[in-house]
């Protein structure tokens, strides 16, 4: 993967989640750069907690040079615009966007992990990652997305959202 991809998951389950992914990808590309990348746009059951509205998940590539705690600012003020409510864990949102790798680089720091500590055991995200990079190789654990996908234990259906 180019060291200046930055490859982030939008998640959405209320309201028009159509609208709502689109109106954050103009965002992203309008205080972060150009979009390369895009998935196609999946559907999944509700993660941890089942009683509410399916999600519509998809991953986009943005070509970035920037400080990875900037980009996170950044991507904390787009959901705070997009009128997400922070009250609950595994709660319903307007919009969620994480960012899943930046190139190769391993981030430890108290408000950011990257790679993204959960995305080799969901199914969300290793379906669109597999569809735009089955290669890529986790630096942290060493392995392909292909690889990953084989040994998550999800059991959650994604399907490919046709709209
Ligand atoms: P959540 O909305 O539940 O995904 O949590 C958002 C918070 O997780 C942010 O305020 C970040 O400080 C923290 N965080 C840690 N690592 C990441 C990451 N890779 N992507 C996005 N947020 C992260």
């Amino acid at each position: 993967m180019k060291e200046s991809y930055l490859v982030l998951l939008l998640g959405t389950n209320l309201g028009d989640r159509i609208s709502n992914l689109t109106i954050a990808k103009s965002k992203l590309e309008e205080f972060l750069g150009s979009i390369e990348i895009s998935s196609k746009i999946y559907q999944t059951s509700a993660w941890g907690k089942t009683d509410q509205n399916a999600f519509l998940n998809q991953i986009v590539v943005i070509n970035y040079t920037g400080y990875c705690l900037t980009a996170l600012d950044r991507i904390l003020s787009i959901e705070a615009e997009l009128g997400r409510i922070r009250n609950e864990k595994w709660g319903e949102r307007v919009i969620d966007i994480d960012i899943l790798f930046f190139g190769d680089r391993i981030i430890s720091e108290s408000r950011l992990q990257v790679p993204h500590p959960y995305l080799h055991l969901r199914n969300f995200t290793l379906q669109p990652l597999k569809e735009i990079g089955e290669q890529w190789v986790h630096p942290k654990l060493g392995k392909t997305i292909v690889e990953l996908c084989c040994e998550c234990p999800d059991t959650l259906a994604v399907e490919i959202f046709d709209f």
